[in-house]
């Protein structure tokens, strides 16, 4: 049985698969900020080429992927799929654990599966330029690396807690030819407000959000790009998933449970959603969404209306939410901290057809470990909320004495985050309690929206 199982280039997919059809019920309108009453494409062209805003509302189940995307892509894909058997062992399971390995890309994400194409509709569009955000800089390094594919100036807002503390992804940033600004800037309106309040200001995400939306809405010449939680970015992610079944298929083998962290959706989107096109069709398939419990938006959250970001100037949309003002403990696993949810996962949580579980940071890097001791490859802290949910079915396997067989994404290395392993080995991790308060607080103040 073979360790690594490999597809040639010629069959990277040439469609992603759009969910959007295969829904269960009609999908929530998304609604303006502003007015509270539903968008129109017009609403969203100063922010996004009209390519992309077709496929965000487009009821066709396959789209093409351009060629000159699937040329990009030949860099790194096909992923390879892995056999885990060293984990196999050392687990002792009598489960099949299979994994997807994202890490191979240039930033070392799933992130530029979709960076790719929305540089390139932007491209076409012609925009000369993308304003985006960055947290820790996953986002950021794959957007810089997208817009320098092709020929596109990139400006990207760094919330500057993280540009001082992490600066090797804004390196990587500027090695890909990106303007990297620490957030709060001097360049936009938000960030000289915040500034003028507090001249030493952090920064956040949100407040990060609010200068490059700013930045893309006030220049002809620019737009805006997110790299997660839209329905064209869990769209672009479905070639992890389109590729993984073709894999396994080469071994005659199916999933009877497929699992990947979430965040804002887009990776487990990526991995579970072209099995959730054979589950609508009555296949026996089990999909699991796994969250920090320090940031439990699918787990705890309600499933309601509310802005995308804390400055309310992203559009407002119905999805599991803790509240827009939430701020979340500052875990290691900087990608999974956001107060929402992808409209698409939350409604396919909502009706049953994805499970959510919620794990403790600790629990996760223990899993990690154990994983980078048998397998080798060290994960991102993000990825290990897989790797947590993929051995507790394998462990429940062992215990019952079942065979079964599971699937994961690994959505990304680790090397760039070693300082949380730093602060794992140097027992400086705590388990967050679940921030009963602060999230009831925060839940008081969603938008009032009647659709
Ligand atoms: C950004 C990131 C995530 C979380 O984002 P999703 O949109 O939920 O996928 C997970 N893993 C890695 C490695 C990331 O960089």
């Amino acid at each position: 049985m073979d360790t690594k199982i490999l597809l040639p280039e010629d069959r990277i997919p040439k469609q992603w698969y759009n969910i959007i059809p295969d829904m269960p019920g009609p999908l929530a309108p998304v609604i303006h900020p502003g007015t509270l009453q539903p968008v129109t494409p017009d609403d969203l062209l100063p922010l996004f080429p009209m390519g992309l805003i077709e496929q965000e509302v487009s009821n066709q189940r396959w789209i093409d992927i351009p060629e000159e995307v699937r040329e990009i892509y030949r860099l790194w894909r096909p992923a390879p799929l892995f056999r885990a058997h060293r984990l196999e062992k050392a687990l002792g399971t009598p489960a099949k654990i299979y994994y997807k390995y994202e890490g191979g890309s240039p930033a070392g994400s799933h992130k530029p599966n979709t960076a790719i194409p929305q540089a390139y509709y932007n491209k076409i569009f012609g925009t000369k330029r993308i304003a985006s955000e960055t947290g820790a800089g996953q986002w950021g390094s794959s957007i810089a690396l997208a817009c320098q594919m092709f020929g596109l100036e990139c400006t990207v807002y760094m919330v500057k807690v993280s540009y001082n503390q992490k600066p090797y992804r804004k390196s990587m940033m500027q090695l890909w030819g990106a303007n990297v600004l620490a957030s709060p800037s001097d360049q936009t309106n938000a960030g000289r407000a915040i500034l003028a309040q507090n001249p030493e200001s952090n920064g956040s995400l949100g407040i990060a959000i609010s200068e490059a939306v700013e930045d893309a809405a006030t220049r002809e010449d620019t737009r805006y790009a997110l790299g997660s939680v839209l329905n064209h970015v869990c769209m672009h992610q479905t070639i992890i998933g389109l590729e993984a079944k073709e894999q396994l298929a080469l071994v005659n083998d199916y999933p009877d449970v497929v699992i990947g962290c979430h965040g804002g959706g887009s990776n487990l989107a990526g991995i579970t959603f072209p099995f959730a096109a054979d589950k609508a069709h009555g296949k026996n398939v089990r999909l699991v969404a796994m969250e920090p419990t320090s940031c439990p938006t699918l787990t705890k959250g309600v499933y309601d209306f509310d802005y995308g970001d804390t400055a309310k100037m992203a559009p407002v949309a119905k999805m599991y939410t803790l509240g827009h003002d939430f701020m979340p403990p500052g875990i290691h696993a900087g990608g999974l901290r956001y107060h929402g949810a992808s409209p698409l996962v939350s409604q396919l949580v909502h009706a049953g057809v994805i499970e959510a579980k919620a794990v403790p940071q600790t629990a996760c890097f223990e899993a990690a470990v154990l994983f980078s001791r048998s397998e080798g490859i060290i994960p991102a802290p993000e990825s290990s909320h897989a790797i947590r949910g993929a051995i507790d079915e394998a462990l429940q396997a062992k215990e019952e004495g079942k065979e079964k067989t599971i699937l994961f994404n690994l959505s990304g290395h680790g090397h760039v985050d070693m300082a949380a392993y730093d602060a794992y080995f140097g027992g400086e991790l705590d388990d967050y309690e679940y921030p009963e308060e602060a999230i009831k607080e925060s839940l008081a103040h969603l938008p009032k929206v009647n659709f």
